[in-house]
């Protein structure tokens, strides 16, 4: 079985654009885009520009600005597939960074105080808000990669989880091999998915902060295919992490749950 080809790409992205979001969402999205009377012209222009403090009040959240969570294990828990060293630098220095920048970027906004999905939602395919998606995307994905790792994690699923695998992939080996070779074929930065689309399991790529939360696909796991998320261990070996993740880190315990 092949994975995703690009018709199917462009399919799911135009279905993504079609299905996007509610009437709430899109108002938010509305309000970030207008400029406002006492900004001046240049401001327009500037992708990531929040609205000038004051032109609209911000609410007033119980929550004021967005936190980075704790791992949900400790940094050295899932060694030796992923160093202490690498998770403590991509967890507290990446991920703190895209959260810190999307605090920045919603501070004074009518996002102030959405919750992280809404304003992936609603900040995606706005190109003005690219800037803003970015950020608030990877902090969400990164949010979704160490939920879809555990220690002693990997390997073959038991149960329901199984026959659906076999079912759609044919079976684990398939799967796992369609895994790698997905992530190995991947250009550049981004993502490697596990996703359910119509009922199916599927295995999808997304560049960059892309994510199948704004494409009409329900995310299952992910692994993290930027350089940051391996180098230090694996070099440029990427296909030997990610065969560490499949074997030995995929949580799917998070699957079951995220299947529903
Ligand atoms: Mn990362």
């Amino acid at each position: 079985m092949k994975h995703d080809s690009s018709a199917s790409a462009s399919r799911r992205r135009f279905l993504g654009h079609a299905l996007a979001t509610g009437a709430s969402v899109l108002a938010a999205g509305r309000a970030l885009a207008q400029p406002t009377k006492s900004a001046p012209v240049t401001a327009a222009a500037d992708a990531g520009a929040p609205i000038a403090p004051g032109a609209q009040p911000a609410p007033a959240p119980s929550h004021p600005s967005l936190a980075l969570p704790p791992l949900p294990y400790a940094p050295n828990a899932l060694e030796p597939y992923i160093s202490a060293n690498t998770l403590s630098f991509h967890h507290g220095k990446h991920h703190k960074a895209y959260f810190d920048k999307t605090n920045t970027l919603i501070a004074g906004t009518p996002l102030q105080g959405k919750s992280l999905d809404e304003i992936v939602k609603s900040t995606a395919k706005h190109k003005q808000h690219q800037k803003l998606f970015n950020n608030a995307a990877q902090a969400w994905n990164h949010n979704f990669y160490w939920q879809s790792m555990k220690p002693g994690g990997g390997g073959s699923p038991t149960g329901t989880l199984k026959q659906r695998i076999e079912k759609d992939f044919g079976s684990y080996d398939e799967f796992k091999a369609q895994f790698a070779q997905v992530a190995v074929d991947h250009f550049s930065n981004g993502w490697v998915w596990l996703v359910l689309e119509r009922n199916k399991l599927k295995i999808v790529d997304t560049h960059d902060a892309d994510t199948p939360l704004v494409h009409g696909l329900k995310p299952l796991a992910v692994s993290d295919v930027w350089e940051h998320a391996y180098y230090l261990d694996y070099k440029n070996a990427r296909k030997d992490y990610v065969s560490a993740y499949v074997d030995h880190l995929l949580n799917w315990d998070f699957v079951a749950q995220n299947l529903g």
